[in-house]
C-alpha cells in the first residue's frame, strides 16, 4: 500500500516532479442529492472520493486522483429538498473542460469513477467526442450496486434497490459513518400507485422515473439491513473490479 497521489494535496512543483510517472488520472464524480432519511446529501460524492482514494493507495504515483465533482445530473431527485442538478448540457461542458485541462498537462487517459448512476450518461456521451477532439482515452466505471449484484443476492437483498438502500448505506457505514443516520434508517416507502414494479416498464422500457413517483421517502431497498460487514465486503469487491479494469488501461 503506497500513499495515494491526491492532486489537491500537491503544489504544482510537486506535481511537475511526479508527472512523468503518472499513467492515469482518476476523476471521481459525485452528486448532491437526497438519499432518503438514511444518509446525507453528500453520499455519492463521499463514496466516489473515498473509493478513489483507496484505489489511489494501490497505485501510488502512477495514478493521479483529481478533485471530486460534487454535483451531478440529478433531475430525478429534484422533488426532494437539497438536491442540486446540472443540466445535461452543463455536464457535458464540464466533462469537456476537465479533460481539456488535463490534456494541456500532457495527461491523456482519464477514468471517471462515478458514485451516481445519473452521471454515466453525460460521460458516455462525451467519451467518443473526447477521442475525436482531444485524442484522449476516456474510461468510466460505476462503483455501486450493479457491480455487486451477485454479492447482494447472496446476502438475500431484494431486487428493488440501488439508491439510499442497504448497499449504499452499508458502504457509507465503512467509508464515512458520520454521514449515516443510524437512528433514522428506513426501508423504501414505495408509493401505492407506482408503476415502478410493472415489468412492462422495466429496464428496456425507457421510462425515466422521478424518485418521488416511486418512493415517498426517496429511498429504494431497505437500509435497515445495512451493515459494516456487508459494506466492507462490497467495497473490497468494487475495488477489485475497478483495479482489474485499471490494470487493463495501464499495464
Ligand atoms: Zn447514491
Amino acid at each position: 500500500m503506497s500513499k495515494a497521489l491526491i492532486m489537491e494535496e500537491l503544489t504544482w512543483v510537486e506535481l511537475e516532479d511526479k508527472k512523468e510517472n503518472i499513467e492515469l488520472v482518476i476523476v471521481p464524480l459525485g452528486s448532491t442529492e437526497q438519499h432518503g432519511p438514511n444518509t446525507t446529501l453528500a453520499t455519492d460524492t463521499v463514496r466516489a472520493r473515498e473509493m478513489a482514494r483507496m484505489i489511489g493507495e494501490i497505485y501510488g504515483d502512477r495514478v493521479l486522483i483529481a478533485p471530486t465533482l460534487p454535483i451531478g445530473l440529478s433531475y430525478h431527485h429534484m422533488k426532494f429538498p437539497g438536491t442540486i442538478t446540472f443540466t445535461l448540457d452543463t455536464y457535458l461542458k464540464i466533462a469537456r473542460d476537465i479533460c481539456w485541462s488535463f490534456k494541456q498537462h500532457g495527461m491523456n487517459k482519464i477514468l471517471f469513477i462515478t458514485g451516481h448512476g445519473g452521471n454515466k450518461r453525460p460521460i458516455h456521451e462525451f467519451a467518443t467526442e473526447a477521442k475525436r477532439d482531444f485524442d484522449m482515452d476516456i474510461y468510466i466505471s460505476s462503483m455501486g450496486g450493479s457491480l455487486v449484484r451477485e454479492l447482494s443476492e447472496a446476502h438475500g437483498f431484494g431486487e428493488f434497490k440501488g439508491h439510499a438502500c442497504e448497499v449504499e448505506t452499508s458502504q457509507m457505514m465503512v467509508l464515512a459513518p458520520d454521514h449515516v443516520r443510524y437512528e433514522s434508517l428506513e426501508a423504501a416507502k414505495f408509493r401505492e400507485d407506482t408503476k415502478y414494479f410493472d415489468k412492462a416498464f422495466a429496464y428496456d422500457g425507457g421510462v425515466f422515473w422521478d424518485y418521488h413517483e416511486v418512493s415517498e421517502n426517496g429511498a429504494l431497498g431497505d437500509a435497515t439491513k445495512a451493515s459494516v460487514e456487508f459494506g466492507k465486503e462490497m467495497n473490497d469487491l468494487v475495488i477489485t473490479k475497478i483495479t482489474n479494469f485499471i490494470d487493463k488501461i495501464i499495464f
